[in-house]
């Protein structure tokens, strides 16, 4: 059952005649659960405002970027006084500077970064380094992992595509595609399989760093390094997206994290890919890693990148705010704090009511997977039952609460989820629970 929301329903009607499908980018159309997007007209910490003037607990956070919650007083201070002076010089400035030198100094292996608009032009830019540096055309990704809309890497991709269920896209040719080799995530054999069969003209390796756009899949034990030596072994580039992981799964995303518990005795990613949080909600990525690899960036190098806009002074400003007091409020052990109550909350009320389900989590981040599974590669998360998704979706949000509209998301925490906003949301649950069942 859909619920009543008549301004929304009024805006998305518009929408729908000027906007492909009403929505800017599919992951925000309901049709995985049916029923209207809701159109938000203000956004406050933890919660969203509708144009109905409804209230919702968020838990889409903008898909990431959100990890002190909307509208942080001085991150609102921050981007005003930035804008202040400018929005885009086309000339270099001080606040790209801080900003790379703060994900520089975050994460120890990125000698260097390029900053750029988005995540998709952060992988997009990291794959054309690495076919510049190695002079080799094959590329690896793996099924269930997203990183944007590059159209080498839209092969069995997760997020929207996994949602809507289209294994690819029309519109992204043969050739363009040709060279992308696409592996069962968490299978070390079939990347040395691909590898003994194609290792001298592969490129790199591009994987989620954690994955989180098929649902929340973390790297079985051993996975991650045997990316980092096959790589090394046959002479490509092991690239780490950190898109959705950076800054929010610790102070150095996951690189930080999973080098805390097990090492990298085989040595870091060479290039890694940034965006989300590090712009606080404005669009700023970057992409970055070992300094002989950036160095053959253009101008310093020859391969060619760019970009009106990238460092703009007021994303830059926005980010750095927002990295800045990750670390002054240490925003992380709260984050993981949150994420306990709510798994645990979760986990109860499905079991109350007899509904198979698995939790996953990388850290802070997690997905709730309609299964009794576990879930460790695509085909396992596509074993859902999306429709039991789909009322307790319903059901969440008609409480108030407004989790992603997909089965294949990771539910999105923030600074201002405190204990009171924590409870809003496990009252919500056990009606869902029933909903679903
Ligand atoms: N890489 C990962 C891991 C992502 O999760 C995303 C977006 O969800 C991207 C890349 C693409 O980023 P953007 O949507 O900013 O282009």
């Amino acid at each position: 059952m859909t619920h009543p929301a008549p301004a929304s329903a009024a805006l998305f009607n518009r929408a729908t005649s000027v906007i492909p499908g009403g929505v800017n980018s599919p992951v925000r159309a309901f049709g995985a659960v049916g029923g209207t997007p809701r159109f938000i007209e203000r956004a406050d910490g933890a919660v969203l405002t509708d144009v109905d003037g409804r209230d919702y607990v968020d838990l889409i956070g903008s898909w990431g970027p959100m990890i002190l919650g909307h509208s942080h007083p001085e991150v609102v201070a921050a981007v005003r006084e930035a804008a202040g002076r400018g929005f885009s010089f086309g000339t270099p400035g001080e606040a790209e500077v801080l900003l790379s030198e703060e994900l520089v100094s975050r994460v120890e292996p990125v000698e260097q970064v390029r900053l750029v608009n988005s995540g998709t032009e952060a992988t997009m830019s990291a794959i054309r380094l690495a076919r510049g540096f190695t002079g080799r055309a094959k590329i690896v990704k793996f099924a269930g992992c997203y990183h944007g809309h590059v159209d080498a890497l839209l092969a069995a991709a997760g997020s929207g595509l996994a949602t809507f269920s289209l294994p690819d896209t029309p519109g992204v040719t043969g050739a363009a595609a040709a060279d992308t080799l696409v592996l069962p995530y968490n299978d070390q054999e079939a990347l040395a399989a691909a590898f003994a069969e194609h290792g001298a003209d592969i490129a790199c390796v591009i994987t989620e760093a954690s994955p989180g756009n098929m649902g929340v899949v973390p790297p079985r034990d051993g996975f991650t390094q045997a990316i980092r030596r096959i790589t090394q072994e046959h002479g490509a580039l092991m690239v780490s997206d950190e898109v959705m992981t950076g800054f929010r799964v610790s102070e150095a995303g996951w690189y930080g994290y999973e080098s805390a518990r097990e090492g990298y005795p085989e040595g870091p990613a060479d290039l890694f890919t940034f965006g989300k949080v590090m712009g606080g909600g404005f669009p700023a990525a970057a992409f970055g890693g070992r300094r002989d690899v950036m160095e053959f960036l253009a101008p310093a190098g020859p391969v060619y990148q760019a970009g009106t806009l990238s460092g703009n002074p007021v994303a830059s400003a926005a980010g750095l705010a927002t990295l800045r007091l990750t670390r002054e409020l240490n925003v992380y052990p709260r984050l993981e704090a949150a994420a306990d109550t709510l798994r645990a909350a979760v986990g109860e009320a499905l079991t109350g009511e007899g509904i198979a389900h698995r939790i996953q989590s990388a850290n802070s981040m997690f997905s709730v997977f309609f299964t009794d599974r576990e879930v460790r590669d695509f085909d396992d998360a596509a074993s859902q039952d999306t429709a039991a998704h789909a009322a307790f979706f319903q059901s969440m949000l008609e409480s108030g609460i407004h989790l992603p509209p997909s089965a294949f998301e990771a539910w999105f925490l923030s600074y201002a989820h405190t204990d009171e906003v924590l409870d809003r949301i496990v009252s919500a649950l056990p009606a869902a629970a029933r909903a679903a069942a």
